[in-house]
């Protein structure tokens, strides 16, 4: 866990471990929430990430204490907190409408949770300065709210956040408001803050990149259920089902069955990584920037290849996309860099293509779509 000193010697943790279990919550027929056992570590920059409905403003609602859920236990390192109300379980929070008092000063603003808390005048007065420092807005104490842009009221609503140092900052869908300069730019400072201060994180966002960029780890959500866990790299590279392969990045699937311990696309046998989990019947992920074009007639062993038809070449400013149409009759999306993309450039639309994948490359995962 993560120690920091404090004044008169004891050693304070910056943050607490989260972890629920068996949490349900339904709205009438709605099951928001079902069974949700979720970990966070002491720390950790968790994103619960998933299309929109599928739970994750109630489960954070749930970890702040607005949402009571129907069963469940929600703890705070070793406190159960389920029963405890918001403003007694000492969460940070911030969400996408800044909840900012507009006619009053930036000050004011930050310093209300310490004015709950009966800070004395001067010690709030300190909190607020060093926290403005944090958020990059020192001077623009006694500054309008109504005055401030975007970018800055949403950095005066993080700063109320954490300026009583929370061991737990709970956030949905912070940026979402932002256009996509200020946003990346926003990510990087919450990044970075995190990485300062120590605080467990918990993030709710829809967008897949911010998830990605973001987090240690993301949990991603489907009809209020936690689809799968892990870190962006696992997600990406080795997601367990079409739905999160879908979710996070681009892709295009084939079917493939199974017989005798092999993959079959059509009548083609597919090479699977090593130590991939037993071979059923699913769809092959096909990544755009994974796949290759094909040149010359040389067959190399470790690579699946399929025929198929370039229908045409879109150039996107550092790269190309083709689309090119597999005999089996499935759309596939193929990306280059600009330097590499010759063999796309010199191909007419409707020319024979043979796209090649490196079987380290090739997933096959558990059809979950229909649902
Ligand atoms: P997300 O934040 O992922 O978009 P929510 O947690 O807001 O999803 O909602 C999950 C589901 O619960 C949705 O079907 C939503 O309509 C329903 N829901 C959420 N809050 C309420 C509520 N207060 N009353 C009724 N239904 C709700
Ligand atoms: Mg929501």
């Amino acid at each position: 866990m993560t120690k920091a000193k404090v004044a008169d010697g004891e050693v304070a943790a910056k943050s607490l471990p989260i972890a629920t279990r068996s949490v349900n919550k339904t709205y009438g027929s709605v099951v928001a929430l079902k069974d949700i056992n979720l970990d966070i570590k002491s720390g950790e920059f968790m994103t619960l990430l998933g299309p929109s409905g599928s739970g994750k403003t109630t489960l954070l609602m749930v970890l702040a204490g607005f949402v009571r859920p129907d069963s469940g236990s929600v703890k705070f390192g070793d406190e159960e907190v389920i029963a405890k109300a918001p403003h007694e379980r000492g969460i940070g929070m911030m969400f996408q409408n800044y909840a900012l008092f507009p006619h009053m000063s930036v000050a004011t603003n930050i310093a209300y949770p310490l004015k709950i808390r009966k800070w004395p005048k001067d010690k709030i007065a300190a909190a607020v300065d060093e926290v403005l420092a944090t958020v990059q807005l020192s001077g623009y104490q006694a500054r309008r709210i109504s005055e401030l842009s975007g970018g800055q009221k949403q950095r005066v609503a993080l700063a109320r956040a954490i300026v009583f140092k929370p061991k737990i900052l709970l956030m949905d869908e912070p940026l979402s408001a932002l256009d996509k300069n200020l946003r990346e730019l926003m990510q990087l400072e919450l990044r970075n803050m995190h990485e300062r201060l120590g605080m467990t994180t918990v993030l709710v966002t829809h967008d897949q990149r911010e998830a990605l960029t973001m987090s240690d780890r993301v949990a991603v959500l489907r009809n209020g259920e936690i689809a799968q866990i892990g870190t962006s790299t696992t997600l990406y590279n080795a997601p367990e089902t079409a739905f999160i392969a879908a979710f996070l990045g681009e892709s295009a699937f084939l079917h493939v069955s199974a017989r005798g311990g092999i993959h079959y696309y059509r009548e083609q046998a597919i090479k699977v990584a090593d130590g991939q989990a037993i071979p059923e019947a699913g769809l092959l992920v096909l990544r755009p920037e994974k796949l290759q074009v094909a040149d010359g007639a040389e067959k190399l062993p470790d690579y699946n290849y399929f025929d198929g038809v370039l229908e045409r070449v879109l150039f996107q400013g550092e790269s190309s996309v083709a689309f090119v149409r597999l005999v089996g009759g499935e759309l596939v999306l193929v990306r280059r860099q600009l330097n590499e993309s010759s063999s796309l450039n010199v191909s007419a639309p409707g020319s024979p293509l043979v796209l090649s994948l490196h079987k380290n490359d090739s997933r096959v995962v558990r059809d979950d779509m229909k649902r």
